[in-house]
């Protein structure tokens, strides 16, 4: 059977609809655990306008390196109060159609060939067979974009070192200081 129709029978299998209740775009943490890759934060600057140190801050898990500096990857989009920035008043996303893959495709991820499934009201609700082949479709993508990510972020991490006193996020694109 093709991948993406195994993957869509199984979102079926479990159903889904979003209630649009906005609970995955909100929580306690000062930084989201929304992960954003370089291209997809390109896109919601596009969409909106905004500079990158207005929507995103670093990875807060910081890693020690062997030179004494710190390091992290990637970025996240930031949050007000426990809301993601972009959760309107009415809890709708304002940058819909900028949104990151991991917006696109919650609750559902995959590890490898296996559907992971995160805490979600909307399990269990009725969906159609497009839809459900829309969102494995979806799946697949953003599996496709997180490994080329990862693997040029592999790249750049092993020419670099983060020097003792530093704080730098590695992303596909370079190592970046982190000031603050
Ligand atoms: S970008 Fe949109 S969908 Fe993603 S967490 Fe923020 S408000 Fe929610």
């Amino acid at each position: 059977m093709h991948r993406i129709e195994t993957i869509s029978r199984e979102i079926r299998t479990n159903g889904f609809r979003c209630r649009q209740c906005g609970a995955c775009c909100q929580g306690e943490e000062k930084t989201s655990r929304v992960i954003v890759s370089p291209p997809e934060i390109d896109r919601i600057i596009e969409a909106t306008g905004l500079e990158k140190s207005e929507i995103v801050l670093p990875y807060p898990e910081f890693i020690e390196s062997d030179e004494g500096g710190w390091f992290t990857f990637e970025w996240c989009l930031k949050n007000e109060d426990g809301k993601c920035i972009f959760l309107a008043e009415d809890e709708r996303c304002a940058i819909y159609s900028a949104r990151p893959w991991i917006c696109r495709t919650y609750p559902f991820a995959l590890n490898g060939n296996t559907i992971t499934i995160s805490e979600c009201p909307g399990i269990g609700e009725a969906i159609t067979p497009e839809e459900a082949d829309a969102l494995a479709a979806c799946l697949v993508k953003r599996q496709e974009a997180e490994e080329e990510e990862e693997n040029a972020v592999e790249k750049i991490f092993s020419s670099h070192t983060v020097p003792e006193g530093r704080t730098v996020a590695f992303d596909s694109r370079g190592m970046w200081s982190i000031h603050g």
